[in-house]
């Protein structure tokens, strides 16, 4: 049997007595798979260089549950998309994102990601979100630390909140499918 240990702070809604609290199964996984997220970087460009701060000592996102670093898709929860996304590398990216298993959740990091930044070219995707869909976006060029650690709590939050079926719904199907997925 496994044992979580809750800071009391965090615990989800329950009864408690002595000896004893009783909670939905649902917000104890949400509670697990929150703080065990496994997260993909999809590090393209200098976006990537302050992600590296964020996991170094001084930022420390072993703290939140998430430093193992996932380098394969099918083991990883949370894909971490930041730099400059090129054209030529959209395929690769909306590769990477079908492999990955569900439940899973994208972060897109800066205003490369997010919108092509100052890369209003030819070669450059306009925005991750034209191949997949994202959860959270964090602004700035390139955002600080603080930002990052600022979008997983965000991250943390709709994980802990989503509902085991939200995958099969119509409108989680009816999103994948306005992807081609
Ligand atoms: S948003 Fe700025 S810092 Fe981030 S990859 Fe683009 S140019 Fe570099």
């Amino acid at each position: 049997m496994n044992t979580i240990i809750v800071d009391p702070k965090h615990e989800p809604p329950g009864l408690k007595g002595e000896g004893f609290f009783a909670t939905k199964l649902s917000d104890v996984v949400g509670l697990a798979r929150k703080n065990s997220l496994w997260p993909l970087p999809f590090a393209t460009s200098c976006c990537g260089i302050e992600f590296m701060a964020t996991m170094a000592s001084t930022y420390d996102l072993a703290r939140f549950g998430s430093e193992r670093m996932s380098f394969s898709p099918r083991q990883a929860d949370m894909l971490m998309v930041m730099g400059t996304i090129s054209k030529k590398l959209a395929p690769v990216l909306r590769q990477v994102y079908e492999q990955m298993a569900e439940p899973k959740w994208v972060l897109c990091m800066g205003a490369c990601a997010s919108s092509g930044g100052i890369f209003d070219t030819y070669s450059v995707l306009q925005g991750i979100d034209r191949i997949i869909p994202v959860d959270v976006y964090i602004p700035g060029c390139p955002p600080r630390p603080e930002q990052v650690l600022d979008g997983i709590l965000k991250i943390q939050e709709l994980v802990q909140n989503e509902s085991f079926r939200r995958r099969d719904t119509p409108e989680y199907k009816a999103l994948l499918e306005s992807y081609g997925i």
